[in-house]
Order: C-alpha cells, then structure tokens, then sequence
C-alpha cells in the first residue's frame, strides 16, 4: 500500500502505491505508527476523487466524485484522534487537463501515477474531536 522512510524522528517520507486509495492508505499508516497527532502534505496523481462540500445554511453535506486524470497540485491536511483513532483531516487541490483545479475537503482519491507525502508525527495527542452541530462538523476537543 505504501513505502516509506523515516527522514528524521518523527519525519516520514511516503511514497504511496499506484492505484490505492489516499484515505485509506493513510490511514493504515497511522494506525500501523501510532499516530494520532500530526500533519501530512503532498503531491501526485489521481484518475478520481471525491470531495465533500457542507453547505452552511442546511448543514447538509454534498459530495461530488470527479472521474478524471488530474494532478494533485496540494494536498495538506492534520491528523488528530477521534474515539482513539487516528483522524485524518486533508484538502486537495487537483489540476485538470486544461490546467484549471478544482478543490476542496477530500473523501477518498484514487492515485494514478504517484503519490509523495510528507508526514510529521508529533508526540502524544494533541486533541481529539467532537461532533458540533452548530456548524456540523467534528471540531477539535482541546
Ligand atoms: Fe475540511
């Protein structure tokens, strides 16, 4: 699913298999590392990916799968804890054939090509996260 080295303590450099799940392959790797409070970033390729928007007003989320080649142009995100486990919290940005990105709050992507991440572990637990439903989303819990 992934290959990686530890740069330094705590900094791992990911490289992601072709064709696995970003999501997923990430999150298999904190719980494989025990992380549970960090920050990933990185660069690629995907052939799909899925994000999801919360509309304020309705507190309604919509989720939209894009099916297309695009590189991964930023992906930034946090790692957190919820009920104990490793909580992932990314964005992506991806550019389109006509060099246009669309963006947003990432579900899952599918690589094609490559996938360099940077992982920075930080020790312990930083926060975990709760259920708000004043703007429905799962903020951190100091
Ligand atoms: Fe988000």
């Amino acid at each position: 699913m992934y290959k990686y080295t530890e740069a330094a303590p705590g900094i791992f450099i990911l490289s992601l298999d072709n064709h696995v799940e970003i999501v997923e392959a990430l999150t298999a790797f904190c719980l494989e590392k025990e992380i549970l409070a960090g920050t990933v970033s990185g660069l690629g390729a995907v052939s799909e990916a899925t994000f999801r928007f919360l509309d304020p007003g309705t507190l309604k989320y919509v989720d939209r799968t894009f099916a297309e080649q695009m590189e991964i142009t930023n992906l930034t995100g946090n790692i957190s804890q919820k009920d104990g486990k490793p909580y992932l919290h990314i964005h992506l940005t991806a550019g389109r054939r006509d060099y246009t990105c669309i963006g947003g709050h990432l579900l899952c992507a599918r690589i094609n090509g490559a996938c360099e991440l940077v992982l920075q572990a930080w020790p312990g637990v930083f926060a975990g996260r709760r259920a708000d439903p004043s703007t429905g989303l799962n903020m951190y819990k100091f």
